[in-house]
């Protein structure tokens, strides 16, 4: 198994977008994507070093919590049903699709403490994606205030699936537009200092455009348990 190898090679790329766009690989945090593997995969990303893991399920992250508990810092990552926020929240510290205010004021009621959020925007515009239209983001983020567990600490989007690098570039920057316009906001409760974009195809782009969390499934912890 080579997720160590394939950990090494996305740092080296890292770097390189780092140089590229003038900023520093230790401002990165790469999030190992767990969901298609087993919990013995998700344990090798950790040997490796690498210290976040994403879930989008709650059954998946229930089933590698059971086994590696806080060893690593626990991301959820998908779409989250309201219901299901009470299963999950005890064990993730972040939280990258809130997307609406009935699952703000779950996550709120359910955690004993402060959970960093990122608000999901769906900047391709596509009909299929998740995530508050641009044009409703910054009434939405004024409405987050009166909920003091979440902490707004930046904004998520997944990009189409395209290899058009100029298409994933330009929304990559329109959510970088996005994350300033709220930052100049200065609202204590959002700071909204991180920007979480970028996966196994355009993580590099994404850093480039001033990713600080990519989050990394398929060439770092390979699909489906095959050979990586
Ligand atoms: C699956 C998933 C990823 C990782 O996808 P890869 O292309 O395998 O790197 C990243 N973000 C979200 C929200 C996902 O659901």
């Amino acid at each position: 198994m080579k997720v160590k190898e394939n950990y090494n090679q996305i740092r080296s790329a890292i770097q390189e977008a780092c140089e590229k766009a003038n900023r520093k690989p230790e401002d990165i945090t790469v999030i190992a994507v767990t969901k298609y593997v087993s919990v013995e995969r998700a344990l090798e990303a950790i040997e490796a070093g690498v210290r976040h893991l994403g879930e989008n399920r709650d059954e998946g992250l229930l089933a590698k919590w059971e086994v590696l508990g806080d060893k690593p810092t626990w991301h959820f990552i998908g779409t989250l049903q309201t219901r299901k926020v009470k299963n999950i929240i005890d064990k993730v510290d972040f939280i990258h699709s809130l997307d609406r205010i009935s699952l703000a004021k779950e996550i709120d009621k359910r955690a004993g403490r402060k959970i960093n959020c990122f608000v999901q925007v769906n900047v391709s515009g596509e009909e299929s994606k998740q995530g508050i239209e641009p044009e409703d983001l910054f009434e939405f983020i004024s409405k987050l205030a009166e909920y003091k567990n979440l902490h707004i600490i930046g904004l998520m989007t997944m990009a189409p699936f395209t290899s058009d690098e100029d298409l994933l570039r330009s929304c990559f920057r329109k959510l970088k537009d996005l994350q300033s316009k709220v930052r100049d906001l200065n609202y204590e409760f959002a700071p909204c200092a991180e920007l979480s974009m970028g996966m196994s195809n355009d993580f590099s782009i994404a850093i480039e455009e001033g990713a600080t969390m990519v989050r990394i499934g398929t060439a770092l912890v390979g699909e489906k348990d095959q050979e990586v």
